[in-house]
């Protein structure tokens, strides 16, 4: 891939996540393309494209139960989202009330917010748990 004039190329550097000797990528982007330099593999480079194109992360959080002694449970997304969907996934994520004594995971909530992925519990809820709250 060639260079272009300088005026029409954007220059970001991009610390590469993959595996543990993150790489300090300097990704160009220019008229012709995006290039990526200073990535050891080809993982490096789909992460850096990604994360100029579309980030994507998993998203970890809680959500509110019925439950008096485990009121929060914590969950995570399935699958990586789009960053720029967080807020929107996050509203959803705020109406959501466990009802049942769910385990590490299980399903908490699928298709959130339409992106095609489940949120999955990271912890459990103990069987023997009042419902004082609702
Ligand atoms: S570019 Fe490759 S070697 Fe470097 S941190 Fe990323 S995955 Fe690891």
């Amino acid at each position: 891939m060639g260079y272009d004039n300088d005026y029409d190329s954007k220059k970001k550097e991009v610390l590469c996540i993959r595996c543990p000797k993150g790489c300090l990528m300097r990704v160009i982007m220019q008229k012709s393309g995006i290039e990526v330099i200073g990535a050891k593999c080809e993982n490096g480079i789909t992460y850096a494209e990604s994360e100029i194109i579309c980030p994507m992360r998993l998203l970890t959080t809680t959500v509110q139960t019925v439950f008096s002694g485990q009121p929060r449970l914590p969950v995570k997304t399935s699958g990586e989202i789009p960053l720029s969907r967080f807020p929107e996934v996050l509203r959803k994520i705020r109406e959501i009330l466990v009802r049942t004594a769910l385990q590490p995971g299980d399903i908490a909530a699928k298709d959130i917010a339409g992106s095609g992925i489940h949120l999955i519990c990271t912890g459990g809820i103990d069987n023997d748990q009042d419902t004082a709250f609702y």
